[in-house]
């Protein structure tokens, strides 16, 4: 057998792998002992591979090669003292900055060494991405990506390192260290003073000597004490000499400059070959931290976000809602043109599209809302945003993580309270989901847009703040009452993880948005539609009511007589009479459906419903809204609109004249929207609490808690509210 043989030593930092990547070259054949003179554990291995002899040793694991332990002194010795063909650095690929130094200072020593990138898994999972080709350019040797424990890429790491030990060497003139003039300066001087002067060999390759020599190597002094002939004395003297003049150009020893001059070189090298996407972030997000979670200024910055957030909601929201708008309207238009008068068409119109058209309105506004809450989540803010709430939180015994679903309560309860999932508590994940529904969600808000801007005018925007702020107050109220009591406990310790910011991807948005909107959009298509379609039942039936007044006859009398004014009537007076033509004929439908409704099944419950309602200021017609508001809080709105404007036409500037003239008070609408506020909520809300809690109990605690609070309160404003006027 003529077989090649091959040494090849593995170097490297502490758990940067050797020892799984020694194991996995060498399987059994392995000897282990110590180093001679040492007790530190000696491996060797040898194996047959390719054609070759190798023997593989696993040098101590050492961060540099400056000889000042054990392990140092070993792993250096024998790369300079037994000269094995080839050195593998083993570097933790997680952790290249501190691996590459040790990597820097082979690169000085004339061996041949190639790199293996172990914990590629690791990296990669820390979304660390290393440019080994550029590596590989930038020092001139090999470069092999591996996973020890996986056993992946050491074959070809072997097969390199055959290569290597194959090729002839050339000294990298180049791809190494270059100190700075003043040092490089001193070492060639010393370096052609080693070769002129030395008489015996200089021990190893002359550059590293006398880098060597200048950060005052003890070991490297002795070798050239030793070896370097009767000259030896003047070359230490040499080297003194540049060392004093070294100390006083940098005011500090030689070997700290030179090290930091490596570690300069390094960052160079990360700065190449790294893109730390995840490291970046991570300092990125600190920095960002620094502001966003700051005790002072982190507060009003998360206040603007929900005040922007909103504002954003509303005002960007205002233009698609007026295209819906009109695009409902001339639906519903034409229609009434083409349609002939029968029962189909007023179900058409005032039970599918005037029930529909009026809730499909607060689309954008539901799609605004939830992708901005999107945009807090994508991009990490949430979590910030619940470390900030944390304090307030726990004045109600929760963390600021049961936050996240409270926020996400302004959009849609049924989302929110979802979200209570990633509690770990289960008294915590019942006590947010029992008080999630206080933050006032979007469907709520059509119903305090139509009254408070019918009855508060300028004010309705602080209006509709103050209703949210006391849905913010009770559930905070709430939440201590129920700690204190039912769901008694100390809220379980957990560490509030606060990941990286992202830049959020505009796809992952919208997919977020968009599964929440349809949420919304199946209520739409399904409960709201059929809520619609009762509501049009329940007023439309029964068909045949005694009305107190001939209502047709007296509107064709008064069309009539009208007309025949206008026969008589002067050019000029003509348009005046028939416009009071039309008015007095559109008083007499809207009196007409107005006795309709009240004679209605839904007058009917209305009526019945109505001694509950009395007392905080809410008439039938509210009371029905109300009621038909647990189907979908939207419906609120619609039902209003069938009963309080009843002249047909879908328009929220007739609604809100028909409530202004409907006898209700300020302190009436007021008290109508605290009780929307906080009355038991939505049937798809209801239905998530009993599957989030998975407990009947909890769902009609839920609902009845609710509407009783509702009650009390809403009592207490109109009640109060009237003393006060009085
Ligand atoms: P040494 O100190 O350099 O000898 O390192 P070891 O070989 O003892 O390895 C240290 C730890 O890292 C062990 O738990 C190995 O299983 C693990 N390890 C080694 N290589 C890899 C790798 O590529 N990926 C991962 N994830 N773990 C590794
Ligand atoms: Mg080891």
């Amino acid at each position: 057998m003529n077989q090649k043989r091959f040494s090849i030593a593995l170097a490297g930092n502490p758990n940067s792998g050797k020892t799984t990547i020694f194991n996995n070259m060498t399987g059994t054949r392995q000897k282990v002992g110590n180093w001679p003179g040492v007790t530190v554990e000696k491996k060797e291995g040898n194996i047959k591979k390719f054609g070759y002899d190798l023997k593989i040793i696993d040098l101590p694991g050492t961060y540099s090669l400056t000889p000042f332990t054990i392990e140092e002194i070993i792993a250096r010795d024998f790369v300079l003292e037994e000269r094995p063909d080839v050195v593998i650095d083993i570097i933790d690929a997680s952790n290249l900055e501190r691996s590459l130094y040790l990597a820097t200072q082979f690169r000085e020593i004339d061996c041949k060494v190639l790199f293996a990138l172990n914990m590629a898994d690791v990296a990669r999972s820390r979304g660390l991405k290393i440019d080994d080709k550029k590596l590989s350019e930038l020092l001139d040797l090999p470069v092999v990506f591996t996973v020890g424990n996986k056993n992946q890429g050491i074959d070809t790491l072997l097969e390199k390192a055959i290569e290597l030990a194959e090729s002839s060497y050339e000294i990298p003139k180049k791809r190494r260290v270059k100190y700075s003039k003043d040092i490089e300066n001193s070492i060639s001087s010393l370096k052609s003073f080693l070769e002129n002067w030395t008489e015996g060999s200089i021990p190893y390759n002359p550059r590293w000597t006398a880098i060597k020599l200048l950060e005052d190597d003890k070991i490297v002094k002795k070798r050239v004490l030793n070896e370097a002939g009767k000259n030896s004395r003047e070359i230490l003297q040499q080297a003194q000499i540049h060392r004093d003049f070294l100390m006083d150009r940098f005011d500090d020893d030689p070997e700290i400059v030179m090290t930091d001059e490596r570690y300069g070189f390094i960052a160079g090298i990360i700065k190449e070959v790294l893109t730390t996407s995840a490291k970046q972030r991570i300092d990125i997000s600190r920095n960002i931290d620094l502001v966003l979670t700051n005790r002072f200024v982190g507060f009003p910055i998360f206040l603007f976000f929900i005040w922007a957030m909103f504002q954003l909601t509303f005002s960007l929201g205002a233009y698609p809602m007026e295209w819906i708008d009109i695009g409902v309207n001339f639906v519903s238009k034409s229609l009434v043109h083409v349609l002939p008068n029968n029962l189909f068409k007023d179900f058409l119109l005032n039970g599918v599209i005037a029930g529909v058209g009026s809730v499909v309105i607060f689309l954008p506004n539901i799609l605004i809302l939830f992708f901005c809450i999107s945009i807090f989540e994508d991009t990490g803010y949430m979590s910030r945003a619940a470390f900030l709430m944390d304090k307030i939180m726990h004045l109600i015994g929760l963390h600021g993580k049961s936050f996240i679903p409270m926020l996400m309560g302004f959009g849609c309860n049924v989302p929110a309270i979802m979200a209570s999932r990633t509690l770990e508590s289960e008294k915590d994940r019942t006590l947010t989901i029992l008080i999630t529904p206080f933050m006032s969600c979007s469907a709520k808000l059509p119903v305090y847009i139509v009254l408070a801007g019918a009855f508060f005018g300028a004010r309705a925007g602080s209006v509709i703040f103050g209703i949210y702020m006391v849905g913010i107050i009770l559930s905070i109220v709430t939440g201590r009452l129920f700690r204190s009591t039912l769901l008694r406990g100390a809220d379980a310790p957990f560490v509030m993880e606060l990941p990286p910011y992202r830049a959020p991807m505009i796809k992952s948005l919208l997919i977020h948005m968009w599964d929440r909107s349809k949420i919304f959009l199946k209520k739409m298509g399904g409960i709201i539609l059929i809520g619609s379609v009762v509501v049009w039942i329940l007023s439309a039936f029964p068909q045949n009511i005694s009305y107190s007044l001939d209502y047709n006859s007296k509107i064709s009398e008064t069309k009539a007589s009208y007309n025949a004014e206008i026969e008589t009537a002067h050019e000029s007076g003509k348009k005046l009479l028939a416009k009071q033509r039309d008015d007095a004929v559109s008083e007499l439908i809207k009196a007409k459906k107005t006795e309709k409704a009240e004679k209605s099944f839904m007058g009917s419950i209305g009526k019945v419903l109505a001694p509950v309602f009395a007392p905080i200021g809410i008439d039938w017609r509210g009371s029905i809204a109300l009621l038909t508001g647990f189907v979908a809080k939207e419906i609120v709105v619609s039902t209003m609109g069938v009963l309080y404007a009843a002249d047909g036409t879908e328009d929220s500037a007739a609604l809100k004249n028909a409530l202004l003239s409907s006898g209700m008070t300020p302190l009436g609408a007021l008290a109508m929207m605290v009780f929307v506020l906080l009355y038991m909520p939505c049937l798809a809300t209801v239905a998530a609490i009993r599957r989030e809690t998975g407990s009947f109990k909890w769902m009609i605690f839920s609902v009845v808690y609710s509407t009783s609070l509702a009650w009390i309160v809403a009592f207490c404003i109109y009640q109060g509210g009237t003393i006060l006027a009085v």
